[in-house]
């Protein structure tokens, strides 16, 4: 990254003509709406399993940036995917209950973020919770609903309390002390990897910018040659995949959103999707559709959004005054509710109700 630090001179041309467009991207639940410019650089891939974009103000060193913060999300997804049997977290998942295994910089950050969370939610989010994810393997042709006895095999000692984190002289180390223990960090990767994104654009001059990792939207400052907020739009749960609800209006913030539309399959009738209840094993059942989360760290946010799904709204609402009492954190969240209603933290980031 080195070649691009000192990158400080944007080109802040004023007066220029400005397109307002919506940009959708087909596997998100949030969209966002961006200013249009010819002044901006952006960057779409497939990584990280879903569609990511990263739009920065366009400088001599924009583009090479870009490439750079893709080589990064390459490289992260080889640390954090459940689903690469040759990524860190599927050898870790191999030999960790063995003995402790030392894990690289950002998985150990991760997994330190990730194991707090586990318990400030008390476990509604629970990145232990990797073996019931496999018995169901939502989202993959070979998808099914698993026998009863395959869950009550795994569950009980699928729980954060068999994953210890250690500080030794050789880095962190993993140790599980249950061989039920897989580590699933797909409730959580893309807010950290949106936040590594952000740290390294910051490092690297970035005043304004919108990282979009399949719908974990990242903002850095306010929007592009402006002194506006961003606009983001929720989807409508209910709609199609680009109806928008709500819009907000954010800067420098992370919106999450975790959605029981976004990934499922049906059998005889019933659709079973892919936020599964670390109580039961099961695709978690309440009156939420979606959760989106608002705050600045994303990795937070994208482990919340998925909590609070798991919660519910009276649960994820005592959870966000008594975090705000203890910790200080403002944390915001919209929910959507099976009857088409939803409920703000906080209606003065919302803008709009869409059409
Ligand atoms: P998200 O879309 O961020 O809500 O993450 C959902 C993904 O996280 C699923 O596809 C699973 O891989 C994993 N997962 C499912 N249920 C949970 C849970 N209760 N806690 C942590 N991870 C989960
Ligand atoms: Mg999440």
């Amino acid at each position: 990254m080195e070649q691009f630090t000192g990158m400080k001179n944007f080109e802040h041309k004023k007066n220029i003509t400005r397109i307002v467009s919506l940009v959708l991207c087909a596997a998100i639940s949030v969209l966002f709406f961006g200013c249009r410019l010819n002044k901006t650089d952006s960057k779409t891939e497939f990584v990280l399993g879903t569609v990511c974009s990263i739009e920065i103000p366009k400088t001599k060193t924009s583009a090479a940036l870009l490439e750079a913060c893709f080589s990064e999300l390459r490289r992260l997804e080889k640390v954090f995917s459940a689903n690469d049997a040759s990524s860190e977290l599927s050898a870790v998942n191999k030999t960790a209950y063995k003995a402790p295994v030392v894990l690289s910089e950002n998985l150990a950050a991760l997994l330190t973020q990730a194991l707090d969370i586990a318990h400030k939610t008390d476990k509604a989010f629970d990145p232990a919770i990797g073996a019931v994810v496999k018995l169901w393997n939502i989202g993959f042709d070979t998808a099914r609903i698993p026998a009863q006895s395959e869950i009550d095999n795994v569950l009980p000692e699928a729980i954060v309390e068999n994953i210890k984190l250690e500080n030794s002289d050789a880095g962190t180390t993993v140790f599980f002390t249950s061989e039920k223990v897989k580590l699933d960090l797909g409730a959580v990767a893309k807010g950290y990897s949106a936040d590594y994104i952000a740290a390294l654009l910051k490092a690297n001059g970035v005043k304004s910018a919108v990282i979009n990792l399949g719908g974990n939207v990242l903002t850095i400052g306010k929007k592009f040659f402006t002194n506006d907020n961003w606009k983001i739009g929720l989807r409508n749960p209910s709609g199609s995949a680009d109806s928008v609800k709500l819009i907000l209006s954010i800067s420098g913030k992370s919106v999450v959103t975790s959605g029981i539309y976004e990934r499922y399959f049906e059998k005889n009738g019933v659709r079973y999707h892919h936020v599964l209840d670390p109580k039961t094993g099961y695709p978690v059942k309440n009156n939420l559709m979606s959760v989106s989360v608002v705050c600045e760290s994303s990795t937070y946010a994208d482990a919340l959004a998925t909590g609070f799904l798991v919660m519910g709204y009276e649960k994820s609402i005592a959870f966000l005054k008594q975090s705000e009492k203890m910790h200080g954190e403002k944390v915001d969240a919209v929910f959507f509710f099976d009857d088409g209603s939803w409920k703000s933290t906080n209606d003065s980031i919302i803008l709009d109700m869409a059409k």
